[in-house]
Parts: C-alpha cells; structure tokens; sequence
C-alpha cells in the first residue's frame, strides 16, 4: 500500500549478524546485534549528509503511527478480541527540555519482539536493487528521496533512538534502541497497552544546527501543520497557554491539550482555502519529487459517483519513467481512507505520468485489483478525468507556453505514443497537445499554430524528418518548399512521423513529408517542363539505374532542388526515415521504402551526366551515378553499404 521507506532501504543494507547475542545485565536479558560494517558507512551517510530538510523525521514517525493505528483499526472489524473506540485513537508528541527528548506515542496495533527484529530490519527488494545499481552517490540522493524516508530519518536529529512497543499479540512489551551505525539491542520493557513509544535523545546543537528547535511546541505545531494536518488521528501535544484568571482577571499560564491537526485531508479543503505553496509541498513529501509540480488540478464532481480530486502534473520524468517499472496510477481514497496507493486504472497510459489522489465516498471500501475493471465508477472517473486532464493541460499550454513546453520535453513522447498506440483514435483528445518544432518561427509550434499561419491556398502540412533541427534545416528536399514559402515541421522524434501518419489529416489538411515523390509545387508549365526533361533522359536514367541495381525504384529530374546536386525521395507509404526506424527495431523485418533518386536537372552535374552518356563512356556514367547516390545516402543519414568502393571511386574521379 506503500512505498518503501529509507528505513527499509537501509535495512536492506544493513543486515543484521545475529553473532553476539545474550548478554546479561542484572535480571534483564540484552540482546546485542551488529550493523554489517559496509553498511555502517551507508548509515552514517544517511545520518549526516543526506538531508538538508531533518525536520522531515516528524512526519516520518507520525505516518508510521498513523499506520500502525490504521492497522489496529483494521483488525478490530474482524478480530473480535480487538476492542478499540475510534475516538480514543491518537498520537501523542511530547518534548521534554531539560532530558532533551522528544517522543511520539501511538496506541496502534505495536511490534512484538520479532517485529521489532524484523520491520526495522527486512529486505525491501526495490530498496536493494537501487542501492546495487550503485545510485548512492550524493548527487543521487533525489533519487533516494522517490522512495521516501522511514523511520531511520529519526537518527537525522538524535544520537540515539529508543522504541519502546506492545503488540496487541504479545504481553510483553520490548525496547528496541539504537545510536546508528554500531548495532542495536533488543531488551524487555515495562508498557502495559498495546501502541508504541519513540524517544528519540536529541543531537548536540552544532554550529550549523540547532535541535533545540524541535523541542519547542511552537515549532513543532507549526511542523505538524505543514506536514502532517490532514493524519486522519488527532495528534496531540501539552501546551501552555495563558489564560485570564477567573478569580482576578490576573493572566496565568495553564497547560492544556491541545489537538495539532485539522484531521481534513488537503484534498477535501476548498481549493481558496489552501496556498498553492502547500499544494506543492504536499506534492514534493507525498510523491518524492524535489522539484514542485509543473501545475495543479483540483475538482471536485458531485453526481452518480461524486469525487475529489487533487492531480499534479509533474515538471520532469521519474529516472524510472521510461522504463517498464514505472507504475502508473492514482492514490484512491473512500471517505478519506486509502484504499489502494496506485490505482491504474484511473490514467490512461499517455497521461500516465500524473500524480495525485481521488477520493470517492462511492467507491466501495471493499475493492480489490480483481473486481477494479468491472467496477462502474472507477471507469466514470477516469473517463471524466481523461478529459479534465487534456483541458488543463491545454490550458497550460495556452496560458504558460514555457511550463507547458518544460514538461513536454520530458512527456511529450508518452503523449506522441498515445497516439500512435490507439492507430489514431484518440486523435481528438491528444492532437493539440504536441508541439513540432517550426522551419519558420524557430520554436515550437502546434498544429493549430501552423494551420492559422497557413497562406492561402494551401491545403497541405510539411513536415521534414531527420536527427536534429538543424541537420533537417540542411536537407536538399527542404530547399524548394522553404524557397516557396511554407512553413515546414521539423521531426526529430523517430516516433513523429508514425504520429501523422496516424492522424492522417488536421482540420481536413493533408501531412506531406517534403522527400515524398510526389510534392507538388510545381506550376503547370514547370511540370510540363519537367515531365518532357525526363521523358527525354530515359535512356539516360536506365544506363544510370544499372549501376544502382534494385537499390532504387527509380532515377528522375526533380525541381525540387535548388543547390543540392541529387536527393533520396519515396513512393508509396513507407518514406526513407520510416525504413530507418523500422530497421532498428529488434526481430522486426527489414523493410525497404521505394526509393526515387532525384537529380536537379539546373545543377552542372545533370549536364555532365549527358554529356558521359552522349560520349558513351559507360564506365565513368556508372561510377557518378554510384558516387551521387552515395551522396545521397549520406545527406540522408543512411549508411553506405559499400564504403570501400565508394572512397575508392571518389579517388579515381579526384586523379582523373
Ligand atoms: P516504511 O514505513 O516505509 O515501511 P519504516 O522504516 O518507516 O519504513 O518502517 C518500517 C516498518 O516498521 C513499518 O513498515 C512498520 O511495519 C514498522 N513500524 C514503524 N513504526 C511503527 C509504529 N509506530 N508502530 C508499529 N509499527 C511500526
């Protein structure tokens, strides 16, 4: 139901040897265990340098104790041993000045010994592996933050940390204490009730901190109220108030309880009543993220199935979010319970990196993963957030272009494959929110942008493909369309051109790839022109396509060219760039796009091609021919399979 813990992580790390046990002191029987000595420096990295934010600690222990409470509550409905009054529920903080301690109760369900042992001690398998992959370096600790800190973040502000715990399954209480890095020991202990007691024997102030603070009850209401207002537990601390005296009117200071938290989930307040800074510190602790969100949905939906929600889209991927562990998924809540940490089926997998809580009053405490596809409201809120989820980001799109084109960069493909994935059918919902980058306003730009810019008469998108803006800005079949005006999207995606080619058309406009055959920008006269030119090179051309054997469909002239000497263009579906990804693609079949060598018939070298043929020297014709097409290969960003040949070719040519 929960993410792992730092404390688990470390515990992982730090496996016990169970080498000295028994020593005697007086009557009581210590048990005294030792860290691993690898780990001792893993702890002490933790304890001393991780986090800059130690207050955390706080809400650390209090979620444990609101754990614990919530598991004791659980088993109370079908344990009938278990008696519990809901109201006497609670957990309590109490600063002591003068020992220098600060402890938190809970009268949840406690550890026996071997939980004790156990808990602050198993093999958190997720834990481990991060660690293994050897992600402990200091820059990485936000990594560490994704997981949440556990219970060791207590040893963050003491030198020492004494838990004291009654199961509701064992009469005896036992005292687990630790200063860190040394070990631990395990002894009996004297509390009667069931719950458990965490002393934590504060660190010396040093120059850089002091932890006198957080024996202050000022602070540590302030602490409670950032961290933990919404713990569904009274949190409760002695406070002193003054009062006027009834006797007098003379102030007098009294102590009286005091209840810390609102017990309201942020999710439940209304939206005018919380600072979006909370929002996001709610975000950043309850989602592991150190960045604050890119922005924040909040709603609210009364009718057959009534929810709130409170969604943030994240300013960054996950370092996991593009690999197959990321999780999707929602927190679900029922009348302010957790139900289930990450419930997918709430998101659809192109909006699969938002983050956030639902909470519905309709949605049976009693759900499992089993009856989750069956079930009528979770499919009525994910479809109502689907399209609440596209409105806000349009929105964000429209109203803060560089948050929107921040969470793009990291996103964008998730968006881009929503498309592809579904062939198209979720055009509708997912088409303006992909941004292109622009061959005339030099940013990025939607396909409404460049529909609105469009100049008249046009009824086509371009689009050029290649590794980056600038190598596409250099492509010969890009020359001819720029010099006629048009703004050209530039692809650097290998998913975007599949992306068009699922949505066929925008706003009733047809996507053109500028390496396509059949561009058509020229006038009559031109293709005319163009037309009888090839028709009088054809002996010229099928000279030519011997040398080139199967390798293209086709040799033409082309206007298509301005400076460039030569092109690849493509026939049919398949263009050049879509056979370079299909071929990358593991186990996939190799695939060829009809591929139309293109000469610009103004350049020097068509002449000089005439010229080979008219002299018949077919040998030198068979060696340009195979250098052009080289040419164009490379200009492509193909590979030549002949690279020998060709160099050797290129040399002959040179020494002539
Ligand atoms: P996490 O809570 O993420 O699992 P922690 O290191 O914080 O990691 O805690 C480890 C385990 O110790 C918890 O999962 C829980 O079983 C147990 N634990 C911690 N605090 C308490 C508590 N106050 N009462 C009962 N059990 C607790």
């Amino acid at each position: 139901m929960k993410n792992y813990g730092i404390g688990t992580l470390i515990l992982t790390l730090l496996k016990v040897r169970t080498k000295i046990v028994g020593v005697i002191k007086g009557e009581i029987i210590v048990k005294k265990k030792q860290f691993k000595a690898e780990s001792k420096k893993l702890l002490d990295m933790m304890i001393n340098s991780i986090y800059t934010n130690k207050e955390i600690f706080l809400r650390e222990l209090i979620s444990n104790a609101s754990d614990a409470i919530d598991k004791l509550y659980y088993r109370s409905l079908t344990d009938k041993k278990v008696n519990v009054k809901k109201k006497d529920l609670e957990i309590w903080i109490k600063p002591d000045k003068e020992a220098r301690t600060l402890t938190i109760t809970d009268n949840g369900i406690g550890m026996t010994e071997e939980e004790l042992e156990n808990n602050l001690g198993t093999i958190a398998k997720s834990g481990s592996e991060l660690f293994k992959e050897g992600n402990t370096k200091e820059k990485d600790i936000s990594i560490i933050g994704q997981f949440g800190v556990g219970f060791y973040s207590a040893f963050m502000v003491s030198d020492r940390v004494e838990v004291e715990s009654k199961s509701i399954d064992s009469d005896q209480a036992m005292i687990w204490e630790s200063s860190g890095a040394d070990g631990y020991t395990i002894k009996e202990g004297s509390r009667k009730e069931n719950g458990t007691t965490i002393t934590l024997y504060l660190k010396e102030n040093t120059e850089d901190n002091s932890y006198d603070e957080f024996l202050e009850t000022y602070h540590l209401q302030q602490l409670v109220h950032k961290y933990s207002d919404y713990i569904r537990y009274p949190i409760k601390m002695m406070v002193t108030e003054t009062k006027k005296s009834e006797k007098d009117d003379k102030s007098e200071e009294v102590q009286t309880e005091k209840t810390l938290n609102s017990q309201i989930p942020i999710w439940k307040k209304p939206r005018k009543d919380v600072k979006d800074e909370e929002y996001q510190d709610f975000y950043t602790d309850k989602f592991y993220d150190y960045e604050k969100p890119v922005h924040i949905i909040r709603s609210e939906v009364e009718g057959r199935c009534s929810y709130q929600t409170l969604l943030f889209i994240p300013s960054h991927a996950p370092y996991d979010y593009y690999t197959k562990d990321y999780e999707k998924g929602l927190q679900l809540y029922s009348k302010g319970v957790l139900i289930m940490d990450k419930c997918s089926e709430l998101l659809p997998d192109y909006f699969s990196f938002v983050k956030g809580i639902v909470d519905s009053e309709d949605v049976s405490l009693n759900i499992s993963r089993e009856t989750l596809q069956e079930n009528y409201q979770i499919a009525s809120i994910a479809k109502s957030l689907e399209t609440k989820i596209k409105k806000e980001l349009e929105s964000l799109l429209e109203n803060k272009r560089e948050d929107y084109e921040k969470f793009f960069h990291d996103f964008g493909m998730q968006l881009k494959y929503g498309i592809y994935s579904t062939y198209g059918m979720k055009k509708d919902l997912l088409q303006d929110l992909i941004l292109f980058y622009s061959s005339t306003e030099k940013k990025l730009t939607t396909l409404k942008e460049y529909v609105s810019r469009m100049k008249e008469g046009q009824d086509t998108i371009y689009y050029a493909c290649g590794e980056t803006t600038d190598k596409i800005d250099l492509l010969p079949q890009t020359e001819r369309v720029k010099e006629k005006g048009y703004e050209i999207l530039y692809l650097t995606d290998y998913v975007d051109e599949f992306v068009l080619k699922c949505l066929t058309t925008y706003e009733e406009k047809k996507f053109q790839n500028v390496a396509e055959d059949n561009l058509d920008l020229d006038t009559e006269e031109e293709k005319e022109a163009i037309k009888k030119a090839n028709e009088e090179a054809k002996d010229l051309f099928d000279e030519m396509k011997k040398a080139l054997k199967d390798e293209v469909t086709s040799i033409s002239y082309t206007h298509r060219l301005k400076n460039h000497p030569v092109c690849l263009t493509s026939k049919g579906p398949l263009s050049v760039e879509m056979e370079k990804v299909l071929n990358t693609m593991p186990n996939g079949e190799k695939v060829k796009a009809e591929t139309v060598m293109e000469i610009n018939e103004d350049h020097p070298i068509a002449a000089k091609l005439q010229a080979l043929y008219q002299k018949k020297d077919t040998e030198a014709l068979q060696t340009y021919t195979k250098i052009l097409y080289a040419q164009a290969r490379l200009i492509e960003g193909l590979p030549i399979e002949n690279p020998t040949e060709i160099s050797n070719l290129i040399c002959e040519v040179l020494s002539k």
